[in-house]
């Protein structure tokens, strides 16, 4: 049995140029000029002999055009790249059911799927409906997603569970309820996918959370977390939109990084 893994992120969106008053949560107390930021848009890919995963499938392209969010390379073509095709994907996780995190699910037909419990059941609740909560997820997403569970093809992620040998999932909550994180091991080591735990690294560099989120201590909890997963050897986090990862990883295509090979020297 393999149990490590190729572990890739692929960029098929960058939102440019948005103030860091809005892209953390109440910018002004710390007093710093309001700076603009780019935000890359990223799912990934997990692979052996035995399976291939994506972490995310991205946005919808149309759906994202109304939300004036315009997308570079569609996740599929990103997939062709690395020679996969979409019938390849054995099992996808939702690391949270944010529109740019599961836009594209129904693009994968042999696929099953994985998601936290308090996710699924945060946003088909009784209160997903107030627009003050609702605005980042689509409706026929959600559908989308409660459809794989009568068809028997979700699998609900309690804390912490042994997808596969060598890949963990791990609810790290504040940016959500059920926001996931994607422990996987290669040959190089751990890598932590953290997905929206952690958008950018200056969230953890200078505990600052993001603007969106859920629950703040639960987001200052989960960044402890992350900076002592950080802290081990032969450990490497990865945020979830940081235009830094293009720079940090190196580059197997257009918009491609293998996150197995840093481009920095680890200490
Ligand atoms: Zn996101």
């Amino acid at each position: 049995m393999n149990a490590t893994y190729e572990t890739f992120a692929l960029r098929y969106a960058t939102l440019s140029s948005w103030p860091r008053s809005k892209a953390f949560h109440c910018f002004e107390v710390y007093g710093d000029p309001d700076t603009l930021i780019d935000l890359d848009y990223y799912f990934w890919l997990v692979r052996n002999d035995e399976h291939t995963v994506l972490v995310d499938c991205g946005y919808d392209k149309e759906r994202g055009r109304a939300r004036s969010r315009h997308q570079e390379t569609s996740p599929i073509e990103l997939l062709a790249r690395m020679g996969v095709k979409p019938e390849d994907v054995d099992h996808v996780v939702l690391t949270h059911m944010h529109y740019d995190h599961i836009g594209n699910i129904a693009l994968f037909p042999n696929a099953t799927f994985s998601i936290a419990r308090a996710e699924l059941e945060y946003w088909t609740g009784p209160y997903a409906d107030r627009p003050t909560i609702s605005w980042p997820v689509e409706s026929e997403e959600i559908r989308l997603v409660q459809q794989l569970a009568t068809e028997g093809r979700l699998h609900l992620v309690e804390d912490s569970h042994e997808l596969f040998p060598g890949l963990r999932l791990t609810r790290l909550p504040g940016h959500t309820p059920g926001q996931l994180i994607t422990e996987v091991t290669t040959r190089a080591g751990q890598i932590v996918l953290a997905s929206d735990a952690l958008h950018y690294y200056e969230e953890a560099d200078l505990d600052r959370p993001f603007g969106t989120c859920h629950d703040l201590v639960d987001v200052y909890r989960s960044y402890d977390i992350l900076r002592e997963m950080a802290a081990r050897p032969h450990t490497v986090v990865v945020p979830g939109h940081d235009p830094a990862v293009m720079r940090r990883f190196t580059v197997v295509d257009d918009d491609c990084v293998d996150l197995a090979q840093p481009t920095y020297s680890q200490g």
